[in-house]
């Protein structure tokens, strides 16, 4: 059965789901994990804790997709009828499964050190036609059934027993049991320059490209990542795939952050690494944001020595020593005061490098010559401060993502332009 094309759906149960309360990470996380390793997902459908929509959404989906992942409804509480369901559905009944009981008794008298309550116990039973997956992670068993040679998998809708399972057992035995295609990658990173001016760009490489490697482009907080692909693993595919690679690459070099599959915090991770220097911030717009993203790398305290928050005048003033003069005449968010923050933040936190930001994130505080979106980021080391200028047109939320990046990708040009490397 090598080579063949595998098609998945996924179903996400939970009225949380469609009232919008929690938001539908699962499914995107198990379509990223599928699309690895060469799953090719037709659907991803929520449906809530309600009978004939889940039984409607496993005919359909059963019908379309060889392999349907079923997430949510396995919780102790009424609400969560899934398992029942699917008891029903492949004709089943349900017995208690002795290592799932062992696993819901160990929980509970060793981690929770609270008494077990009958509901808690029912955890444990499972449908004897389906094999169960533990879960190391949680006290609701995974269901792996099979009919008409499609196979259902249901787990629990808790992200983190999910992925447990998702990584220890299922991924591995859909690769085992499909022997799917390897496929291949090479992915680089863009920054500064939006979707559809690189497509313009790069309109000949695309046209040129052999129909078996594929450019995919993943846009996400004001970047562009681009992917080639292709399947298979033999050497003439490899240096046809790499000899495309060098081409883009070349054709973005001004734009390109990495020709990896890095986030631009591993980047600037590395590059303080590589050149053993420091790091701070000061942040008044993004509140920690670009704090939180160079702490999200493993390892970063190996080059970053903290931030500031200095969302107040009187914090730049007191504690970054931003001159209250020129915060009067030149206001807060401008040039001159994100200047001062670059050498308040380098003297108070004793970095090699600063960076900063000030800025109007709205939906409020926007004013005639400074319009909600104006940020100022600040770089600096001891022998040189640079300050850059950005409007952004969107609401606060995305307004603090694109200055996050932008903050990174000026300070990542600034730390490049200072090295030999
Ligand atoms: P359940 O298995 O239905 O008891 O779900 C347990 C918890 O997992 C819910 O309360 C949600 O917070 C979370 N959850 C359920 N489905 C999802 C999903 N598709 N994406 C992210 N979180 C989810
Ligand atoms: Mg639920």
């Amino acid at each position: 059965m090598a080579n063949q094309q595998v098609y998945a759906s996924v179903i996400t149960i939970g009225d949380e789901l469609l009232i919008g309360q929690t938001i539908d990470t699962n499914s995107a996380w198990i379509a990223q994990e599928l699309n690895k390793i060469g799953i090719w997902v037709h659907r991803r459908v929520a449906v809530g804790d309600v009978w004939e929509d889940i039984i409607k959404a496993l005919d359909e989906e059963g019908r379309l997709s060889e392999v349907i992942l079923i997430t949510g409804g396995l919780g102790p509480t009424a609400d969560d009828i899934t398992k029942p369901l699917l008891c029903q559905y492949f004709g089943g009944k349900l017995i208690v499964n002795e290592d799932a009981l062992a696993n819901v008794k160990n929980i509970f008298q060793n981690i929770l050190k609270r008494p077990m309550l009958d509901r808690n116990l029912k955890q444990a039973e499972v449908p004897d036609i389906c094999r169960v997956i533990q879960n190391k992670r949680g006290t609701a068993p995974g269901m792996w059934f099979e009919k008409d040679r499609k196979i259902y998998v249901s787990m629990p809708g808790v992200p983190h027993e999910m992925k447990g399972m998702m990584i220890q057992d299922v991924l591995p035995a859909l690769q085992q049991i499909f022997q799917l295609p390897p496929i291949i990658h090479r992915t680089l990173l863009t920054a500064g320059i939006g979707e559809s001016f690189l497509a313009e760009r790069i309109t000949d490489f695309e046209t040129q490209l052999p129909t078996n490697i594929k450019l995919a482009y993943l846009p996400n907080y004001g970047m562009v990542k681009l992917r080639l692909s292709a399947r298979g693993k033999s050497e003439k595919l490899m240096a046809e795939l790499e000899a495309e690679f060098d081409m883009l690459k070349s054709k973005l070099s001004d734009v390109m952050v990495v020709d990896e599959d890095l986030s631009m915090q591993q980047v600037i991770g590395r590059l303080l690494v590589k050149n053993g220097k420091t790091l701070g911030t000061a942040e008044s717009c993004t509140g920690g944001y670009i704090a939180h993203l160079i702490t999200s790398v493993p390892g970063s305290s190996a080059y970053f020595k903290g931030s500031i928050v200095s969302y107040a005048n009187e914090i730049k003033e007191d504690v970054l020593q931003v001159d209250p003069q020129v915060i009067k005449n030149f206001g807060a968010v401008s040039k001159e005061t994100a200047s001062q923050m670059v050498k308040g933040a380098l003297k108070m936190l004793k970095s090699d490098y600063a960076v900063v930001t000030t800025g109007i994130m709205g939906p409020d505080g926007g004013m005639p010559d400074k319009p909600v979106g104006t940020v100022w980021v600040g770089v600096g080391n001891a022998e040189k401060t640079e300050t850059h200028h950005f409007h952004f047109r969107f609401d606060r939320q995305r307004n603090m993502e694109l200055t996050g990046t932008h903050a990174l990708n000026v300070l990542r040009k600034f730390i490049l332009n200072g090295s030999e490397g």
